[in-house]
């Protein structure tokens, strides 16, 4: 990042120390998160300082997605340097990344993800929970959120779709 004559006006020092977690590893759309601390509102956001940590699918550290592990940190990066939405400054300095090609692995980890974490959608009818899973769960288990009975929904949105779909990186 530093390399990249766009950031020479930023203090990149700070982006090392901001504590890194992990997402869901049944999350499909959502590869990485730059959350912010708690009270800090959009406006407000003034770069590391307000950042409370930057999450990443657990999934995008392995060897075969490395670029796009290093896109999302540069992408995340941005964030936490206070751009908190996708604004055209923040295309400008996310169009820096030298190789375009990694921010199109997002589709390609999508799909992997899809197909790694299943074929049934475990739903619940009551509220928004749900949780890819490879075995159906025949209404033997309940949503941990609400308590409701949970449903099998067969997964089975095919790579058309999932392009037409769109991938969002937040
Ligand atoms: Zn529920
Ligand atoms: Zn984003």
């Amino acid at each position: 990042m530093s390399d990249i004559e766009e950031f020479n006006k930023f203090d990149l020092s700070d982006l090392a120390s901001i504590n890194m977690g992990s997402l869901r590893s049944d999350s499909t759309r959502k590869h990485a998160v730059c959350r912010y601390k708690k009270g800090v509102r959009k406006e407000q956001r003034r770069g590391p300082i307000d950042v409370n940590r930057i999450d990443l699918h657990p999934f995008v550290l392995s060897k075969r997605w490395e670029n796009y592990a290093r896109y999302l940190l540069f992408h995340e990066y941005i964030h936490a340097l206070g751009f908190s939405n996708h604004g055209p400054s923040f295309r400008a300095l996310d169009s820096k990344w030298p190789n375009s090609d990694d921010r199109d692995l997002g589709k390609r980890f999508y799909l992997y993800l899809l197909k790694r974490n299943g074929k049934w959608i475990w739903r619940c009818r009551k509220c928004d929970f749900y949780s890819l899973r490879t075995v159906r769960c025949n209404g033997r288990y309940l949503c941990g959120k609400c308590m409701s009975v949970l449903i099998d929904v067969p997964n089975h949105l095919g790579s058309k779709e999932a392009q037409d779909f769109g991938v969002s990186l937040t």
